[in-house]
């Protein structure tokens, strides 16, 4: 059986520049059996409802602005897998959560740029769940838990954004031997709460953790974790990082 990822995906430069975690993401496709299909969450496809991507051909989309021609040429021509979608919306409906069809929404980047590393032939379907945020991490895990069924029909699911990210608190020049205190504080907590399997404290992650708002202003891209870890089945870290000071790079796996 598959586990459940979850992936922190960086800056969209990492689909040119992978540092440590690029090798990281390769090394974790290798070590799993190949998967049918995939199912991400994103931290960049935030939405009031439950949409899943119908889309047979979904387009390469650089939701981005100001980086370099080079990363706008990046395509990633997974094809979606419209059975599958129908599938999903029909799981998260099971488990009462309204949930419907999008056929037109296209791969954003936190979807292609850790896929672009992990399976660099695009040649494995995936489909795309939004990510209600305004629900918080308590719907996320109920997600996770509605599609945890599919990972024994080989797909992997995967939730794709940040252990912290606060983007005005970075320092686009340190290297990744440099890390903020208040970063790996909350990082570390994190950790402690999963492996402790406590989801009444990593629900109540805000009011909890150590520097919570400001490892996570918004927390957009730390809900993909819940989603991880209601999809999946026992903690391990399959990667631990930062770059730019505070930008936590982590890779985790359920199951
Ligand atoms: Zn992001």
């Amino acid at each position: 059986m598959l586990p459940s990822l979850f992936i922190s995906h960086g800056s969209p430069m990492l689909a040119l520049e992978p540092g440590a975690s690029g090798p990281a993401l390769a090394r974790l496709a290798s070590e799993l059996p190949t998967p049918k299909a995939i199912v991400v969450v994103s931290a960049h496809w935030e939405n009031q409802e439950l949409l899943v991507t119908g889309n047979a051909h979904p387009e390469t989309w650089h939701d981005f602005g100001g980086f370099p021609k080079a990363l706008f040429a990046v395509q990633y021509p997974a094809p979606g897998d419209p059975q599958l979608a129908a599938k999903v919306v029909g799981l998260l409906q099971a488990d009462d959560l309204t949930a419907r069809i999008d056929d037109q929404r296209p791969f954003d980047h936190g979807v292609w740029v850790p896929l672009s590393l992990m399976y660099p032939q695009a040649n494995i379907p995936v489909v795309q769940v939004s990510l209600p945020s305004r629900f918080g991490p308590a719907l996320q895990t109920r997600v996770g838990q509605a599609l945890s069924s599919l990972r024994e029909q080989g797909v992997l699911l995967i939730g794709s954004g940040s252990i912290t990210h606060n983007l005005r608190e970075l320092d686009w020049h340190a290297g990744p031997e440099s890390v903020e205190p208040w970063a790996k504080a909350f990082r570390d907590w994190m950790i402690e709460k999963l492996a402790a399997n406590d989801e009444a404290a990593l629900h109540d992650y805000r009011q909890q953790a150590p520097n919570a708002v400001r490892s996570h202003p918004s927390d957009e891209h730390l809900l993909p974790l819940y989603f991880a870890r209601g999809a999946g089945g026992e903690f391990s870290i399959a990667h631990q990082g930062f770059t730019m000071g505070a930008l936590g790079m982590d890779i985790y796996r359920f199951g």
